[in-house]
């Protein structure tokens, strides 16, 4: 168990390290590329583009943008590992996957008097899947339900079968701090957190949500400011 939970967290750690490289990488790139089309134009101008050393500047621009676009697709593949390219596909049983996630945190929660409450409907079909990252999701949902309570609280963990959509739902329910609309209108945004330095990257959410539309599912949320925080994840059967 304990070693399932280091490989999911290992995981959740690399994609968050990778995205906020890219990230940061990406801007200084955007304005070196900016620049250097700038530089071009200003070659184009008759004094310049009468001057000696002209063909070495319009060169050494070329480079520059080549080497812009080269490092463009270092990151796109650096992405491309984060989000994995292709997800599995795997029998998933929900009920057991929320068990066996839930029980990663068990002492953790415990330990602040939080309790983990479980509503399972026992009609959830088999789903094709991929484990490693619905669990990373879930992971995600339970520790940013354990930060919103803090100490003394409950989580609840549900699942559900939408027969009609043949859809699978499953939930993490939280009775912590609650967001207002503002905050609401954020949260997948990557970067955005309201945690402490080195607690917080604001990246959990961002990566959650496009694990989830990568597997064809959808996450939403309901919040109320001091009462709680329920998160929903869809996810097609097959
Ligand atoms: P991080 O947890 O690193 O801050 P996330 O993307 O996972 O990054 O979450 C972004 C922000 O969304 C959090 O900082 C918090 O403000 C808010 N948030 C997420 N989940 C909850 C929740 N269950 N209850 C209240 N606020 C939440």
């Amino acid at each position: 168990q304990s070693d399932m939970l280091m490989q999911a967290n290992k995981m959740i750690a690399l994609s968050k390290m990778a995205a906020g490289v890219a990230h940061e990488v990406n801007n200084p790139l955007a304005s070196i590329a900016e620049n250097a089309g700038w530089m071009k134009d200003l070659l184009q101008e008759e004094e310049l583009a009468a001057s000696p050393n002209f063909q070495e500047f319009s060169t050494a621009i070329d480079k520059i943008e080549h080497h812009v676009v080269r490092a463009r697709k270092v990151i796109q593949n650096l992405l491309g590992f984060a989000r994995r390219m292709e997800p599995a596909k795997e029998k998933i049983n929900i009920n057991n996957l929320l068990d066996e996630t839930t029980g990663f945190l068990d002492n953790e929660a415990r330990y602040v008097n939080i309790k983990i409450e479980k509503a399972y409907a026992d009609d959830v079909p088999v789903i094709t899947s991929d484990l490693s990252q619905i669990q990373q999701v879930v992971l995600n949902l339970l520790n940013n339900a354990i930060d919103a309570i803090g100490k003394d609280g409950i989580i609840t963990v549900g699942s559900r079968y939408l027969a009609k959509s043949g859809q699978v739902e499953l939930w993490v329910a939280d009775t912590g701090k609650g967001m207002s609309e503002a905050e609401l209108s954020k949260i997948f945004d990557p970067f955005f957190t309201t945690k402490a330095i080195g607690k917080g990257t604001g990246l959990g959410l961002s990566i959650s949500y496009s694990i989830i539309e990568k597997l064809g599912g959808t996450i939403r949320v309901q919040s109320a400011v001091g009462k709680g925080t329920t998160f929903t994840i869809t996810l097609p059967k097959n």
